[in-house]
């Protein structure tokens, strides 16, 4: 194991032996994108077609909220309505579903919506949740939390790996002292992740910057680092989104960041042999 990721003498060794035994190998770029929140059967209209037409790979949709605060009104509910819909349109356009999860309990209702799921900063070490999806064969995208080291971020996905769940691992953004960002997007954690992983490395910088205006270059940035694709949040009316609405990028810039990101992704893998 890498000796950059193990530098305190005491303690437990980190320890993932499953994670670190995963080939390196270039992933096709992926691209996940989506609103924030799902809203409404018109929003689904809107962003599945743009989504299928850069040739996204997921469509994102929180149908749970997990927020720092609680909202008003009690509890973040399932959009039930909407989830079915959702499921229909996204799949119909070709492109996968990822829903988040927040609780094993949630686990028997999402299942047959979800082609993937999102595990959220707030759940990386949700520990009984991870040990459940490993025991799918599905996709996961596992966020590293916003305190969480690197060595604590493989450590959880190893709950996944060791079991048959694909996971993929999540650059979000962590705590910092900085505050022109709401979270700090670490570049430099993703190449080192992939120098001890083979797992797809991603980045989403909507959530690690909170700001619509770094969105594209801290993407770029990422990919430019070796990241395999992105998680990116998108909305027809940005400053209209019910959730996150600082960090939306317009719909329609989507295309352009899928383009330049997939230039500079090609370029990585090339200089990757070179
Ligand atoms: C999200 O993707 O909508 C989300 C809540 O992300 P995170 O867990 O990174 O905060
Ligand atoms: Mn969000």
């Amino acid at each position: 194991m890498n000796d950059f990721a193990t530098r305190r003498s005491w303690g437990p060794k980190p320890n993932y032996p499953t994670v670190a035994a995963v080939p390196k190998q270039d992933w096709p770029l992926i691209v996940i994108a989506g609103p924030c929140s799902v809203e409404s059967h018109e929003q689904i209209d809107v962003i599945v077609p743009v989504l299928r037409s850069v040739g996204a790979t997921y469509c994102r949709g929180g149908l749970f909220r997990a927020g720092t605060y609680p909202p008003p009104q009690g509890v973040f509910g399932l959009k039930r309505d909407l989830m079915e819909h959702w499921a229909q349109a996204v799949r119909q356009a070709g492109l996968k579903t990822i829903i988040e999860v927040l609780d094993i309990r949630q686990l028997d209702d999402l299942w047959p919506y979800a082609d993937a799921f999102q595990v959220g900063a707030r759940q990386m070490q949700n520990y009984s949740l991870l040990d459940e999806l490993s025991k799918s064969s599905k996709v996961v995208t596992l966020k590293r939390n916003m305190g969480a080291t690197l060595d604590e971020w493989l450590g959880a996905a190893e709950y996944l790996a060791r079991g048959s769940a694909k996971p993929i691992l999540v650059e979000r953004g962590g705590s910092s002292f900085l505050n022109h960002t709401r979270w700090e997007l670490s570049v430099s954690i993703i190449p080192a992740a992939k120098s001890i992983t083979g797992l797809p490395v991603l980045c989403d910088s909507s959530h690690g910057s909170g700001r619509r205006d770094l969105v594209e270059p801290l993407t770029l940035a990422a990919i430019a680092a070796g990241a395999d694709g992105f998680i990116i949040e998108v909305h027809p009316d940005p400053e209209k989104s019910l959730s996150d609405a600082d960090q939306a990028t317009p719909l329609e810039r989507l295309q352009t960041i899928v383009e330049r990101a997939a230039v500079l992704h090609t370029l990585t893998k090339k200089w990757r042999t070179s």
